[in-house]
Formats: structure tokens, C-alpha cells, sequence
């Protein structure tokens, strides 16, 4: 991070060194949130990072964010000037009511009132440019960005399951779980969006230990602020979703996290940033500028020095408005699960936003955009024939090569730009490998599957 800051230093110093070099544009510094950035204002703002010939097509942009750990990229970049520093000076972060209205509002689009882009589960994007998630199936093109976050989710059960042994392995309590649906009572679990990684996440961790998720327990999505009332009343027995919400859960004594996502698969790609392929297609140099934002609030966050101002700036009443002491202790790793399980206590388990044990985690690697598909083929979400042209829907989708430009010009080590678009095999707490050049045999190989392959 030092080195990061003094090398844009540097720039800064040799650009506003050549006199004629330094770009100043109208705009303010620090609008509140919200606001309407006023393009009139009065005030030249020197912009820190923008070279001659760099400057953005436009300073506007609108992208939208759930209030979960993973939207912290986009809202740093607004709150610490990132965004500005590259001349978004209108750029804007939009809470999004749930992931329904996220995907509504991308394919208005912001001239119409909706967003730009923002912030999506997986395959999201894949999805919305296919037209499978969209009204009358309309393909709204989009394009992937750069991953925002791995890990920070986790399962959450309720409190009257405790004791049952339902943990990261959940086969020891298969037969007490399978029991509740042939007494009549089965056990319900959510997720905040179908067929994204939190339905993904729940149904890995189910099927691993030989839960049917399809048959032997009912599956449903209900909104992130309901599955917790819903679990206080009893009517919920299980969700999967982002920090804070399963660490509220054991916090307000409702219920314990079986599993966190870091156990289920250390450093598993989670949340992206992707946005309407016609605003970035006719927005290059505003689309590097974004880009170099979140990148550079990716590595703010990563800062443990940061951790405790990026939990205050979360929890403000503009964005997920909750005391910030329910983010601080997930993010510094110290989770406790309940249940009588051990306590974690390790940063490396908590949300990581630009470096992790495999490596980066902003560049969004296409084998995982591949594991996403493959999944998807898995749960019969999407057909067999999928993986036939999964490259090609892949290689219109995710634009690493755009990553790439912004972290050279970032100045960023070259051993931290990825030269390979696969991470490689990837391995799960069960055993079970996923190895990108063969899904085939990822499919056949698992015992739980409702495709037939
Ligand atoms: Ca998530």
C-alpha cells in the first residue's frame, strides 16, 4: 500500500510538474452521499491522477451496491476519494433494495433511472447478458470488471438445530435433517437470490454432506432482513449470506454459523463488479478510471491499519446503518460460530479484497466464471449444453484483459498481475477437486447432482 501511494505520488508530482501537463476539471471533492454532484461548481478541483489525454468521457457514473461487505470496493472508492482522484467526480453508489431490483435497475440503465453497473453475485452478469434472468428474456450485454471481494459469507442456522452436529461436515446430522421432512417439518433454508453463489453455497455445503438439496430439504429465497426475522420467529431454519448478517445472527443469540464460506473453499471467488457492456464500450477511458478506483479502495480495505475506519464508514446511517462494532470483529477474523464450536480467529478467514493466499483477488479469473457455469449445469439451472460454449460466453462476459490495462497503469507489480486466465484447480473442504480444463469430470465425479451426466 505504501509503495502503491507514493508511486502515484510520484506520477502526481511529474505530472503537475509540467506546468501545461496538469488537468484540472470542475467538481468537488467529498460530496455527501447522495448528493447531486454539482458539475457547475465553482471550485478547480486538480485531479491527482489524470494524465493529458486520460481524462474520463464522462465524470457520471451510477453503480449499485447490496449493504453487505462485499459492496465496500465501491463505497471506499466513493468515500475516500478514490473515484475523484481518477475524475469520476459524479460517480455514485446506489443502495439496491435487494438483488431483484440490482437486476431491474442494469437493465434500465442509468439514463433511465437505473444503474450503471454495480455490484452482482455470480453469474449475474452471465445470466443478464444471456437473458435468462431478464424480463421478456431481453440479452442486456454486460461486462465483468474485477472480482470484489472472497470469503466474509457464511451459513446460518437457527438456534433450536444446536446440538445436532450440524457443522462445516454436516453428515453426522443428515439423517436428523432428512428426518424433519418425512415428520412433516422440513428444514428450510434461503438465500437472497436463486441460482447465485449464496444458493450455490448452501447447496455445495448440503450436497458434501449427502443432503439432497433438491429433495431432501426446501430451498427458498427470502431478503436478507427477513430470513433474520423469519429465524427469530422460527420459520427459518437455515441462510446463506454475506458479513454481518450470520454474525448478527450469534450476536443476537437467534442462531450459530455451521460453516463460513473460507472453510467451505478458502479463497472462493465471491462478488464482482460488472457493468452494461454499451456504457463501458462507449466510456474506455471512463471504465479505467472506475476500475483504478475500486482497485485502489481494494487495497485500502486490505489495510489492516484501515479495517476499524472502513467498519465505521460501512456502518453509517447512509450505507448499511448498523453499529459498526458487528463489522469490526468479522473483519479482523474473529468469528464465533456458536454452537459450542471453536472460535475463529484469523484475518486470512475473514473478506479479502486484493490479495489472498492463491494470490489476487480483484483479477476475476475466468476459471471461476467457468465454476460459476459448471455449477449452474450441476443444479440444472442451466442446460448440459452450456458447458459446450461456455468459453464463448465467458470470453464476451469477462473482461480481464481491461484489469490488466488498469493495474499496469496503476504501476502495479507484475507479479501481482495474473498471467494466466485459470487459477488452476481448485480444491474444497471435502476433497472434491474442480479442475477448469476438465468440468466434465468435476460433474461426474460428484455424488449429488440433479444433471445427468
Ligand atoms: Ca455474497
Amino acid at each position: 500500500m505504501s509503495n502503491f501511494s507514493s508511486l502515484n505520488r510520484r506520477k502526481f508530482l511529474a505530472t503537475a510538474g509540467a506546468a501545461t501537463g496538469a488537468v484540472f476539471l470542475k467538481g468537488c471533492l467529498g460530496n455527501p452521499p447522495g448528493s447531486v454532484p454539482n458539475a457547475q461548481s465553482e471550485a478547480s478541483v486538480p485531479l491527482v491522477n489524470v494524465a493529458v489525454g486520460d481524462a474520463p468521457e464522462t465524470t457520471v457514473v451510477k453503480l449499485g451496491y447490496i449493504p453487505i461487505v462485499e459492496s465496500a470496493p465501491l463505497i471506499i472508492a466513493k468515500e475516500k476519494g478514490f473515484f475523484n482522484k481518477y475524475g469520476m467526480t459524479g460517480a455514485e453508489v446506489s443502495k439496491q433494495a435487494n438483488w431483484g431490483a440490482a437486476r431491474d435497475n442494469v437493465e434500465i440503465g442509468a439514463a433511465a433511472g437505473g444503474i450503471d453497473g454495480g455490484q452482482w453475485q455470480m453469474p449475474m452478469p452471465h445470466l443478464i447478458s444471456e437473458g435468462v434472468i431478464t424480463k421478456g428474456n431481453r440479452k442486456v450485454p454486460m461486462y465483468v470488471l474485477a472480482q470484489l471481494n472472497t470469503q466474509g459469507n457464511g451459513i446460518a442456522i437457527a438456534q433450536k438445530h444446536a446440538g445436532k452436529g450440524i457443522g462445516l461436515d454436516v453428515s453426522g446430522a443428515a439423517d436428523y435433517i432428512r428426518g424433519l421432512k418425512a415428520a412433516g417439518t422440513p428444514f428450510k433454508a434461503a438465500y437472497t437470490f436463486p441460482k447465485v453463489n449464496q444458493d450455490f453455497w448452501i447447496r455445495y455445503w448440503l450436497a458434501a454432506g449427502g443432503i439432497n438439496p433438491d429433495t431432501d430439504v426446501n430451498l427458498l429465497a427470502v431478503p436478507a432482513a427477513q430470513t433474520v426475522a423469519n429465524m427469530k420467529t422460527g420459520t427459518m431454519d437455515a441462510f446463506s449470506t454475506g458479513d454481518p448478517w450470520p454474525y448478527r445472527i450469534v450476536g443476537d443469540g437467534i442462531g450459530f454459523v455451521a460453516a463460513l464460506t473460507s472453510q467451505i473453499w478458502p479463497d472462493h471467488p465471491e462478488e464482482y463488479l460488472a457493468m452494461r457492456s454499451d456504457w463501458v464500450d462507449k466510456h474506455p477511458k471512463a471504465t479505467q478510471a472506475v476500475l483504478k478506483a475500486v482497485m485502489e479502495a481494494q487495497q485500502w480495505c486490505d489495510d489492516p491499519a484501515n479495517r476499524e475506519e472502513l467498519s465505521q464508514i460501512l456502518a453509517g446511517r447512509n450505507y448499511f446503518n448498523i453499529t459498526a462494532k458487528i463489522l469490526s470483529e468479522p473483519y479482523s477474523g474473529k468469528y464465533d460460530l456458536g454452537d459450542s464450536k471453536p472460535q475463529v480467529n484469523d484475518v486470512k478467514e475473514s473478506t479479502l479484497y486484493w490479495k489472498d493466499d492463491r494470490g489476487s483477488v480483484s483479477y476475476p479469473y475466468k476459471s471461476h466464471d467457468l465454476w460459476f457455469l459448471t455449477e449452474s449445469v450441476r443444479w440444472d439451472f442451466l442446460p448440459v449444453s452450456t458447458l459446450a460454449n461456455a468459453q464463448t460466453i465467458i470470453d464476451k462476459v469477462n473482461r480481464e484483459d481491461l484489469w490488466k490495462e488498469a493495474a499496469k497503469s496503476l504501476g502495479i507489480a507484475a507479479a501481482d498481475i495474473p498471467t494466466s486466465t485459470s487459477r488452476g484447480v481448485e480444491k474444497f473442504f471435502d476433497g472434491v477437486e474442480f479442475d477448469p480444463s476438465k468440468p466434465e469430470d468435476y460433474l461426474k465425479n460428484l455424488k449429488i447432482k440433479k444433471v445427468k451426466i
